[in-house]
Parts: structure tokens; sequence; C-alpha cells
């Protein structure tokens, strides 16, 4: 996605780490019209996938799902990672490691809103080693729903989340893929 690149290369900023910074327009400020955007592209790679639910996971998929939801007119999931009183009891959970936060959390989502007959589009902002997108899947798993793809905005390349996936078989699509972000240059492939 042509956008996405000039985004980045515009925006986007390099952290300790291999942490891509888009502070600007993806992860903090949220640049709504580029959003649009991301949204009709999700729309056009899933079209044929008859998607009746979007899942992802707070806090920063929740923008982009939401958005991308208004193209295809079914309703966002949300995983919590914060655990609340107020969720429902009987939950499908999953434990997922951070590599930025460096620590394993719990993810949940209630039984009632997934559901056998759902066939599921992922959506998350990066992909690094895929281990949030592991944990989605195994709680779609759980629930006896279908996985019909991941879409993601941006992929890091040159860590081994993409080539598991699609070693599974996963439709997984994104929109950009990084691979190398060395001495604050960024190569796309
Ligand atoms: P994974 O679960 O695939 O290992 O990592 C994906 C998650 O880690 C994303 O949901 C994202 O929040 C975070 N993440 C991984 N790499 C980066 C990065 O370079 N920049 C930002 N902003 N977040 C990242």
């Amino acid at each position: 996605m042509e956008l996405l690149k000039k985004k980045i290369l515009d925006e986007a900023g390099v952290e300790e780490g291999h942490i891509l910074k888009v502070d600007s327009f993806l992860n903090h400020q949220l640049d709504i019209a580029f959003l649009n955007e991301v949204g009709k592209e999700f729309k056009r790679l899933f079209n044929d996938n008859n998607i009746t639910k979007i899942l992802t996971l707070e806090t920063s998929g929740i923008a982009i799902a939401s958005i991308a939801a208004q193209y295809f007119n079914v309703p966002v999931v949300f995983a919590k990672k914060i655990e609340t009183k107020n969720l429902d009891k009987e939950t499908y959970d999953s434990d997922v490691y951070s590599y930025t936060k460096g620590r394993t959390y719990k993810i949940r989502v209630s039984k009632k809103y997934i559901l056998p007959e759902d066939r599921i589009l992922i959506i998350d902002d990066f992909l690094a080693n895929a281990q949030a997108a592991l944990g989605l899947m195994d709680i779609i798993n759980r629930a006896g729903a279908k996985l019909e793809g991941i879409g993601i905005v941006i992929e890091k390349g040159f860590q081994d989340g993409g080539e598991l996936l699609r070693k599974k078989g996963v439709n997984l699509q994104s929109l950009v893929i990084i691979d190398s972000l060395e001495e604050n240059n960024i190569k796309f492939r």
C-alpha cells in the first residue's frame, strides 16, 4: 500500500530493539482519513470471505478494526488484556508473550461474542513474532469458529511471525512488509 509506505517514510521513527514508532498516525494520534483507506484495503482483500466478525486486541487494534468494520458491516470484538470485574465469567483465555513489553499477559474474550458459526477476520497494527495472532487464533479455535484471515497493517518481515502463519496456511495479508530497520534505514519488501 503506497500511501502507508509514504506515511512510514515521512512520519515513523525507529526505536531501540527494532521497534517502529508510528504514534503520529496509528498508535497514539489516529489519522482517520488514512485509517479509512486501510479499512477499504482490508475490505478489498477479504471481500470474498463472508466475514461475520472482526477480532482484535486492545488497545491499538481497536481503532483500525472499528474503521475497517464499517466497510464489512460487522461487529468488532476486542480481546481484553486488562482484568476487569465487569467481564463475563465465561471466557476463552489465552496467554500472549509481548515482544515490546517483554512479558506474558492473558487475553480474554467472553464466550457470548464468538460463536461456532462465526467467520472471523483478525486485524492488528503490527505482526512481529505472531504471539498476539496465535493467542487470538487459539481463542477462535476454542470457540469452534472459523478463521478466514488475518489483516495486518505493518508486518516486520525480519521477525518470524509472518513465515510461521503462512506455513500454517493462514490467509495473511499485510499492507506493508518491512525487511529491515537497520541504522534508521527502513527497507520495504
Ligand atoms: P507479535 O505478537 O506479532 O510478536 O507482536 C505484535 C504486537 O506487538 C503488536 O500488537 C504491537 O502492539 C506490538 N509490536 C511489535 N512490534 C512493534 C513495533 O515495531 N512497533 C510498535 N509500535 N508495536 C509493535
